[in-house]
């Protein structure tokens, strides 16, 4: 932007203080601002949908002859819009990219282990060699916790430890700032500290949103709505539910400092390789839900999640687990000696298919946790290659409609096909039955108790003959009152959930 357009924009966000940056490669040649005539939005409100509300005005209130400002409007600069802003500027379209923080990342917490690297390699080659990346991922555990005991799947591969890897451990501040960047390189205007209040409506079509701000209405052909998890705005345009408390969980999180030396002895690591691990059982209590632990340089990044109805049902306060987590014997040497840098708490989509909204309606789509698109399921979790995924495939759907000048919800619709192409929507509805399972009593409850204690029969050595393994396991059943059945009953849901 020159100097000019950009005092126009700090003019309409006048008390916001926004901090706005340049499109980077001179992408726009248009030389007017991109919010040129906004400010008339104050004498000729816009219509909004009613709070909360599912159903859509059909009432305008708009000035017709008024220029529509963007080709797209996105909101919120997480994973999911950075991706859409990055691919429908790169196809020449005017974008906006709105996020409320005062820098893309400040407001973001992940664990954050990003995998589906080549995903991001094919929109940015070697992308790893210029962004703010801690250490790539060659090494993935999974614990099963009891009070006392752990047993663990380690798994480590010296194919994960190549160009383009499999997945890197990052620190969201620093990686969202970097991935925005890319985003307005491209030719999209940044605009931070914009917070998002409402979306605004002509004859039933999303067609713009409203800043927070006097005089803050601004039009676009589509509204990528990447506002993340509870998503305001796609409950604002009727698209998404209130949530039930046990589709959502909870997750606190904390950064702790130590040496780059200190973390490679103690996780077994050189050089740049990083292990992520996942708690599952005890750590948790009674809560369902897990604990993980990524090494970063020269830093830890370890929480715990817990879904919302039984934290509250078993009136635990999410620190107390994550105090808990720390001082397990299996944790508190891997954290000892640490500093604590950050603390953050956010919650997460994790139901899965059943709580998918609808995704697109007339001028807007949804993308990333705005559209639950969160990956829990066990084995993995994942949120933020979804988020870049379906960032991706809003932006294609965008690009499309901005061809065929077609925004209507017919040509939004192929939405859900771009979800395909990018198997998205095919893992989503391939691993349906496995949010319910893993979040089951038994498996959160039970099982990680009675693989420790089975492990523990297993290897005591105590001058009392050896058993063989049927034995072990029978006695084991019993001692926890599992029913043959039951665990056929589970063994079945395990088949649904992950084997076929
Ligand atoms: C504790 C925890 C650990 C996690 N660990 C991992 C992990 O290791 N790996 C993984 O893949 N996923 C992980 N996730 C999930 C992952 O963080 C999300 O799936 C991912 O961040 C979703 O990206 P997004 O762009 O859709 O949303 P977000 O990253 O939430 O970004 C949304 C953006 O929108 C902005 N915004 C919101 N409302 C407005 C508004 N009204 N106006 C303007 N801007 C707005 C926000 O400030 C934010 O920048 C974790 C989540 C949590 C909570």
């Amino acid at each position: 932007m020159t100097r000019r357009e950009t005092t126009r924009v700090r003019r309409l966000f006048n008390g916001f203080n926004p901090i706005v940056r340049g499109n980077g490669n001179g992408h726009h040649t248009d030389r007017r601002s991109p919010v040129d005539g906004i400010a008339g939005g104050a004498e000729r409100p816009i219509s909004s949908p009613q709070e909360g509300g599912r159903e859509r005005p059909r009432r305008s209130t708009l000035n017709p002859s008024r220029p529509e400002q963007f080709d797209v409007i996105v909101v919120g600069a997480g994973p999911a819009g950075s991706a859409a802003a990055l691919v429908t500027a790169r196809a020449g379209l005017k974008v906006l990219l709105l996020e409320r923080g005062e820098y893309p990342g400040s407001k973001n917490v992940s664990g954050a282990a990003l995998y589906g690297s080549a995903i991001l390699h094919d929109l940015i080659p070697n992308w790893w060699e210029q962004a703010p990346v801690e250490r790539y991922i060659c090494r993935r555990m999974l614990s099963f916790m009891s009070p006392e005991t752990s047993v663990s799947l380690d798994f480590r591969s010296t194919t994960y430890a190549e160009p383009p890897y499999n997945g890197f451990s990052i620190l969201r501040p620093k990686f969202d700032r970097w991935f925005a960047a890319q985003a307005e390189a491209a030719g999209a205007f940044l605009l931070n500290a914009a917070v998002v209040d409402d979306v605004l409506w002509d004859d039933g079509r999303v067609i713009g949103v409203r800043v927070r701000r006097e005089a803050g209405d601004i039009c676009a052909n589509v509204v990528i709505a990447c506002d993340g998890a509870n998503s305001f705005l796609a409950k604002k345009a009727g698209l998404q539910r209130e949530f039930h408390t046990h589709e959502m969980s909870l997750g606190v999180k904390e950064v702790i400092g130590l040496d780059e030396q200190t973390i490679c002895e103690r996780f077994q690591l050189t050089g740049g390789e990083g292990v992520a691990i996942e708690y599952l059982g005890a750590i948790t209590g009674e809560v369902h839900g897990g604990g993980f632990l990524y090494t970063n340089r020269d830093s830890l990044s370890l929480g715990v999640i817990g879904q919302i109805s039984s934290f509250v049902e078993h009136r635990q306060r999410p620190y107390e687990l994550l105090e808990r987590f720390k001082a397990h014997p299996s944790v508190a040497p891997l954290v000892r000696g640490g500093t604590l840098r950050e603390y953050s708490a956010h919650i997460i989509p994790e139901a899965g298919w059943d709580m998918l909204p609808q995704l697109y309606t007339d001028g807007m789509l949804v993308a990333g946790d705005a559209a639950a698109l969160c990956f829990v399921a066990g084995l993995y979790f994942e949120g933020i290659n979804y988020a870049i995924q379906s960032g991706l495939a809003a932006g294609e759907t965008a690009i499309a409609a901005h061809r065929a000048s077609d925004f209507s919800v017919q040509t939004l619709a192929r939405y859900t096909e771009h979800l395909r192409q990018r198997q998205v929507l095919t893992d989503f509805e391939r691993y349906r039955h496995t949010p319910g399972f893993i979040n089951s009593a038994r498996l959160q409850n039970l099982y990680p108790a009675v693989i420790a204690h089975g492990a523990e029969r297993l290897f005591r050595v105590d001058g009392r003959g050896k058993q063989k393994l049927l034995p072990i396991a029978w006695e084991t059943l019993r001692h926890f009152e599992l029913k043959p059945f039951q665990v056929l009953q589970d063994l079945y849901r395990a088949g649904r959930s992950f084997g076929w």
